[in-house]
């Protein structure tokens, strides 16, 4: 979503995987596991100089090794992964001490010993985490400096983008400018403690989209209650051990990924990622609520595929399919960094919300849509498909429903496809 509110259609950048393993059979079985997830690229190396050389060459996002190769052994590995810096997932067929002290210590993803047939589903979990955690924001919200420090090393190894604040004061300033998901917040502080920052930033949000954990090196047992009830989430006492400090960070994390996927199923189109009906609706019906914030000056437009059956009848559903999501692209697009809003009706209706437009900008607007659609090339099974759209234009008057508004740029594009489509119709067309 963007700062406008606006859904774009999910765009999935591809993520790299380094997977540092001479035996053969284990590779195999990791690399089906990791294939069946779309857009991760696996790289295989079965060496460690093979290892050095993709890693001077190219970004990995995560890695995944043994600690047994032809031409090194666990010290040099784990090094190895120290200095670069990249994210590892250890995977062992035996205890391996040196690595058990790294994990101890922070220094890697996780450590899972080959036990039985789930270790490898674990260590898929473990590095797909990894992956989906650069979607997350955390905050560090300590006055100790070597405090910050420890976390932030340990949280940007796992991949979160990360921030820091020294005083609650700073943290509020911090969590008004940048998209945060995840505070974790010291207690002692001088000009605001825990407790105080806690209640102030969970008065404000919704705890489903948005957590705190609570830390503190005290003794007190008192000091975890007293932050759950101040809203937190989640406490963890200090000095950290690195399991526990994790398995908290990944079940709040969890959290609020099951409540984002959930969120995106009840709100997206599931073909073209837009805004699904009701959504539109909701955010439509917002805006016109709050007019008067953008020049009372908003209209709605309502857009139908022309002759989109022919399409379905003669290239196919899925190249039907293709097309929907192709114009469903051209919309998003050029509505982002925009306030406005478009959705999916259903079927080859779309909807657009054009915020701050009158009826004129809002002409102008679609008839570069219109002609944007026109000019896009669909390909399909060796067809290249071209189509046209016909486009309803009508103003927003805040003493109306949203849909009043809705059925006046419906009535409008009836008209637009009477009169031969392809073409805009706003309510000035009738008086031309
Ligand atoms: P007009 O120019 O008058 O709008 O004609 P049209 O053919 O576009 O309109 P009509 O309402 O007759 O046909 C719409 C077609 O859209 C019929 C339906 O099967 C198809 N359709 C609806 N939803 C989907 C979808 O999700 N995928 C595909 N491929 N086709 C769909
Ligand atoms: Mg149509
Ligand atoms: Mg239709």
């Amino acid at each position: 979503m963007n700062a406008f509110g606006n859904t774009a259609p999910i765009e999935l950048a591809t993520q790299s995987i380094l997977l540092l393993q001479d035996t053969k059979a284990v590779s195999l079985a990791l690399a089906a596991r990791l294939n069946t997830r779309f857009n991760i690229e696996i790289v295989h190396c079965a060496s460690m100089q093979e290892a050095k050389e993709a890693v001077d060459k190219r970004r990995f996002d995560c890695a995944i090794s043994g600690l047994q190769l032809r031409d090194a052994q666990s010290d040099q590995i784990l090094s190895f992964f120290e200095q670069s810096c990249l994210p590892v997932v250890i995977f062992t067929a035996t205890h391996d001490p040196r690595a058990a002290d790294h994990y101890a210590e922070m220094k890697l993803i996780d450590y899972i010993v080959k036990e039985d047939a789930g270790s490898l589903n674990r260590v898929v979990t473990a590095a797909m985490r990894v992956l989906g955690n650069r979607d997350y924001g955390v905050l560090i919200v300590d006055d100790s400096q070597v405090a910050r420090i420890e976390l932030s090393l340990f949280l940007k190894r796992h991949n979160f983008r990360v921030f820091e604040a020294k005083s609650g004061r700073e943290a509020l300033n911090t969590l008004a400018r940048e998209q945060i998901d995840l505070v974790l917040t010291d207690y002692h502080m001088p000009d605001m403690d825990g407790y105080e920052l806690t209640r102030t930033v969970t008065a404000e949000r919704c705890n489903g989209e948005f957590r705190v954990i609570g830390i503190s090196a005290s003794t007190d047992r008192r000091i975890s209650a007293r932050f759950l009830k101040a809203g937190a989430s989640d406490f963890i006492y200090r000095p950290f051990v690195a399991e526990e400090l994790q398995c908290r960070i990944n079940n709040n994390i969890a959290t609020l990924h099951q409540i984002r996927r959930l969120k995106t199923m009840a709100e997206r189109d599931v073909l073209t990622g837009l805004s699904n009906r009701r959504h539109f609706f909701e955010l439509a019906e917002r805006y016109s609520q709050n007019m008067d914030l953008h020049d009372g000056r908003d209209c709605v437009v309502m857009l139908d595929v022309d002759h989109f059956k022919k399409v379905n009848d003669t290239y196919g559903h899925d190249a039907g399919d293709k097309v929907l999501q192709a114009i469903a692209r051209v919309l998003s697009q050029s509505c982002a960094n925009t306030p406005h809003s478009v959705g999916r009706l259903g079927g080859e209706e779309f909807a657009l919300y054009l915020r701050g437009c009158d009826e004129k900008d809002a002409i102008a607007f679609c008839e570069r849509l219109r002609e944007f659609v026109a000019m896009t090339v669909i390909e399909s099974s060796d067809h290249m498909i071209q189509v046209t759209a016909s486009f309803g234009v009508a103003p927003v008057y805040p003493s109306e429903s949203f849909s009043n508004h809705l059925n006046a740029a419906d009535q409008l594009l009836y008209i637009a496809k009477k009169s031969g489509r392809n073409r805009v119709f706003g309510e000035s067309s009738l008086k031309q």
